[in-house]
């Protein structure tokens, strides 16, 4: 819940004065992005900074407003309620963090509307009640705008309830000095990983379904900082979790392994 150690995370553009401002208005915040862009880094960071405690759900298919919310649960002969991490967040004044809110099953979207306005408050319709939220509550959600197929979309009437950033794939500059400070890998590699991750990124015509993150990037750099061979480590950790098209795989090996 509170974060005790600092996270790493290098501020890329102007979004640490955001937060600090939605926050002091209480207004909800949306980070759109790219999976692995430091979207929940960059949340982590401002929970330590600000020495709130932070609640992260990972959102997925089958994440509901009952998984949120809380639930009737069997404690010996007994049914009592529990909290879900929503719930709990609004109750101690915690940050929420729903990562990849647009995944979240329909009735999730409904349960946060009034939380996301100027009313703050969660209905639990199982208990009949009303919860306010506490004075530093703060809901941030984050979702990938599908560029490409495959991803799921969010209305502009709940997007409207967000004030919303953008978080790209850094610099080159900005991401070696990240691979670097993630991993310990030499300058030279990690220029060259940034070079790889640029590389791909332009490569649209393959139509990857989502390119190099710096996750992946930073992924590569450990590898090669525990001392995996370079070209492999790039196989497994940049190239391999692309794509399962046996033509794209090879040409992409074929590719990086030019540039390591
Ligand atoms: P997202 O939430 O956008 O999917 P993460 O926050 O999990 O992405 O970031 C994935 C990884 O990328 C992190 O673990 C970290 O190693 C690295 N990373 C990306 N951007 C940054 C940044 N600005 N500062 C520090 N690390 C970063």
């Amino acid at each position: 819940m509170l974060i005790e150690k600092e996270p790493y995370y290098k501020t890329i553009g102007r979004e640490v004065e955001v937060f600090e401002h939605a926050f002091k208005n209480k207004l909800p915040l949306l980070l759109k992005g790219p999976t692995g862009t430091g979207k929940s880094r960059f949340v982590e960071f401002m929970a330590y900074s600000m020495k709130k405690p932070l609640i992260t759900v990972a959102c997925h298919e089958e994440t509901s407003a009952t998984d949120l919310l809380g639930r009737y649960i069997i404690k010996g002969t007994e049914t009592v309620w529990k909290d879900g991490p929503l719930t709990k967040a609004v109750k101690d004044g915690a940050i929420i963090y729903l990562d990849e809110i647009a995944e979240a099953r329909p009735d999730v979207i409904v349960a946060i509307h009034p939380l996301t306005d100027f009313r703050r408050s969660l209905y639990l319709d199982k208990l009949g009640s009303e919860v306010l939220a506490k004075e530093d509550f703060m809901f941030v959600a984050s979702f990938n705008p599908g560029y490409q197929k495959g991803f799921k979309e969010l209305k502009p009437s709940t997007r409207q309830r967000f004030v919303s950033m953008s978080f790209e794939y850094p610099s080159p500059k900005m991401e070696a000095e990240i691979i670097i400070a993630e991993t310990g890998v030499e300058e030279g590699d990690a220029k060259k990983l940034v070079k790889i991750g640029t590389k791909i990124r332009n490569l649209t015509e393959m139509g990857l379904a989502e390119t190099v993150s710096t996750r992946l990037l930073v992924d590569a750099g450990k590898l090669i900082h525990s001392g995996l061979s370079k070209r492999l480590a790039v196989e497994v950790a940049v190239v391999e979790p692309l794509t399962d098209d046996p033509d794209s795989l090879a040409a992409l090996i074929e590719l990086t392994s030019m540039m390591i």
